[in-house]
């Protein structure tokens, strides 16, 4: 299998050709190595135009999904981010590449374990720190970020991760049940808020391990 001609096609038909322009995200994609992030058994399918299952009832996101949403973030490399819900760590890995700092947090044990041990075997790990835990309510010992991503779907933005952007933040997060969400950019500016929806799409939920009182 040449994966470095699979990246390179992913890119120019599923990125380029659907408007991702931001270059530093473009040759985030063509280096890291998607298929060395999924399960053994989806390697052959891992530059394909589709999510895939990296098991928990959990998905990997489309390669787009991915790359519009780190594009949305507006990175230029000085910036510390937060990721709610690491999955297999290939999303983290993409941020990595592009800012200067990830938090990446993942409510499944088991999940983390294997982002981490991605991110180490591929070599991504150096700027990256893997923490197991509920990141609905963000992770305040890092507070605040320039940018937060969230990989999970609320069903409303949690008041929790606005608190945790600096001003001018941007945060990237799909809102709303399954078959009817968006892709919610919001920015934070001098205390006010505004977003705009840069896409639809489809989530798993994100799951609230401890009870709110809000
Ligand atoms: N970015 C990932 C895809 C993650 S799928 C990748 O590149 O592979 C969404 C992930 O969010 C799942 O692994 C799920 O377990 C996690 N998740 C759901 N609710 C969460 C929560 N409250 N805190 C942290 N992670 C959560």
């Amino acid at each position: 299998m040449d994966w470095a001609l699979q990246r390179r096609m992913m890119v120019s038909r599923q990125l380029r050709g659907r408007g991702i322009r931001d270059e530093r995200v473009l040759a985030a994609m063509i280096e890291i190595p998607r298929e060395d992030f999924v399960l053994e058994d989806s390697r052959a399918a891992a530059y394909s135009d589709e999510p895939l299952g990296i098991g928990f009832g959990q998905t990997i996101s489309q390669p787009y999904m991915t790359a519009l949403m780190v594009q949305c973030l507006e990175l230029e490399g000085t910036e510390t981010v937060l990721e709610v819900g690491s999955g297999c760590g290939y999303h983290a890995a993409v941020l990595g590449a592009v800012a200067a700092r990830v938090i990446t947090i993942e409510l499944i044990p088991e999940l983390a374990a294997m982002a981490r041990e991605n991110l180490a075997n591929t070599g991504r790990i150096g700027n990256i720190t893997v923490i197991a835990g509920d990141g609905s309510l963000g992770y305040p010992p890092e507070a605040p970020y320039d940018a937060i991503s969230v990989a999970a779907a609320a069903a409303a933005v949690p008041r929790a991760l606005i608190e945790q952007l600096k001003d001018r933040g941007r945060m990237v997060i799909p809102v709303g049940p399954y078959a009817d969400q968006e892709l919610r950019v919001v920015r934070k500016k001098g205390g006010a808020i505004d977003w705009h929806v840069a896409e639809y799409c489809r989530f798993v939920p994100l799951r609230e391990a401890a009870p709110r009182l809000d």
